[in-house]
């Protein structure tokens, strides 16, 4: 079976603005299965526009995505709406979980949205806040756990629909860095063993040492390192 990258990044560039300099200049990426990528660089050099080109959430003004071998290009507005539920992932510096749900219903949502039965999306829910160390948290509410154990919840969301694309910009941004290198121990394990890959935005050097590659955004160019 021929080995489709999981998202290929062709050729983008990114102007915001007509009178404005790009923020992305002829940048391309290919993230085989598994793989896990860091995107470092300062704040302002354009990694949350690379995910979130990445993500189908914008638009490039030049260049090609393809997402398990799709041409976006070619695709509908309902056809991406459907590549980013059903095979992209995100998580945010803030966690966005809903305040009023608890742990276990916050990572059962996009699994009902999706239309999974309830008995299955409770049981997927549960397995992955396991996964996550929190087998004994599933019920609480958001309000009642610490900010990694927020931030875990969230990674469990992100996940909680088999994505086989997870986006991350800075998730361990808010976390003091013991906590952080925690999380993302706990990223790499259960995104690795789920045969996901990832592509995690952060200005933390000593964590994307833990990553398969990475790469520099500088003055709007991608530059393996
Ligand atoms: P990073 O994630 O590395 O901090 P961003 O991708 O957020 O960087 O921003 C890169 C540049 O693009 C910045 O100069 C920022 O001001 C600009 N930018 C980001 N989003 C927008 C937007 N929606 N409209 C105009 N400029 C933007």
């Amino acid at each position: 079976m021929r080995n489709i990258p999981v998202i290929t990044i062709e050729n983008i560039s990114k102007c915001y603005d007509k009178n404005n300099a790009f923020v992305l200049k002829d940048v391309s990426l290919e993230v085989k299965k598994a793989e896990f990528i860091a995107l470092l660089g300062p704040s302002g050099s354009g990694k949350s526009t690379l995910l979130h080109i990445a993500g189908l959430l914008d638009d490039p003004t030049d260049g090609t995505i393809f997402i398990d071998g799709k041409n976006i290009k070619k695709a509908s507005d309902d056809e991406k709406t459907w590549l980013r539920l059903s095979k992209i992932g995100f998580v945010y510096q803030y966690h966005h979980l809903l305040q009023e749900f608890s742990a276990l219903e916050n990572v059962m949502l996009p699994q009902l949205i999706r239309k999974k039965a309830k008995k299955a999306a409770k049981e997927k829910a549960f397995s992955l806040l396991r996964d996550l160390g929190l087998k004994d948290k599933a019920n609480a509410m958001p309000a009642e756990l610490s900010g990694g154990q927020k931030q875990r919840v969230a990674i469990a969301r992100a996940l909680a629909n088999d994505p086989i694309l997870l986006l991350a910009d800075e998730p361990t941004g808010n976390l003091d860095p013991e906590t952080a290198n925690l999380v993302f121990k706990d990223l790499i394990n259960i995104t690795r063993n789920n045969g996901m890959s990832v592509i995690i935005a952060t200005h933390n050097y000593e964590l994307s040492e833990k990553t398969d590659r990475k790469f520099l955004i500088s003055e709007g160019k991608l530059q393996e390192k």
